[in-house]
């Protein structure tokens, strides 16, 4: 019982498919994957401390002059 192939799901724990068949992995679906990330993102962001970096978009920012 070694099957390197199938490797659990980081996210959800569940078996994920390999990256040939898994366009996702080693997520078993796009959206553990969009999960893991937003969470790996905001510790890394929380981590950065609140004012170390300018913050990296301000999607808010732009004013439409009419
Ligand atoms: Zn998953």
């Amino acid at each position: 019982m070694s099957a390197t192939t199938d490797r659990p799901c980081p996210q959800c724990g569940r078996q994920a498919a390999p990256r040939r068949e898994n366009r996702d992995a080693p997520f078993c679906s796009g959206r553990c994957r969009d999960i893991d990330l937003g969470k790996w993102f905001g510790e890394k962001y929380v981590i950065s401390g609140p004012a170390l970096d300018s913050p990296p978009m301000d999607p808010g920012s732009r004013e439409d002059d009419d």
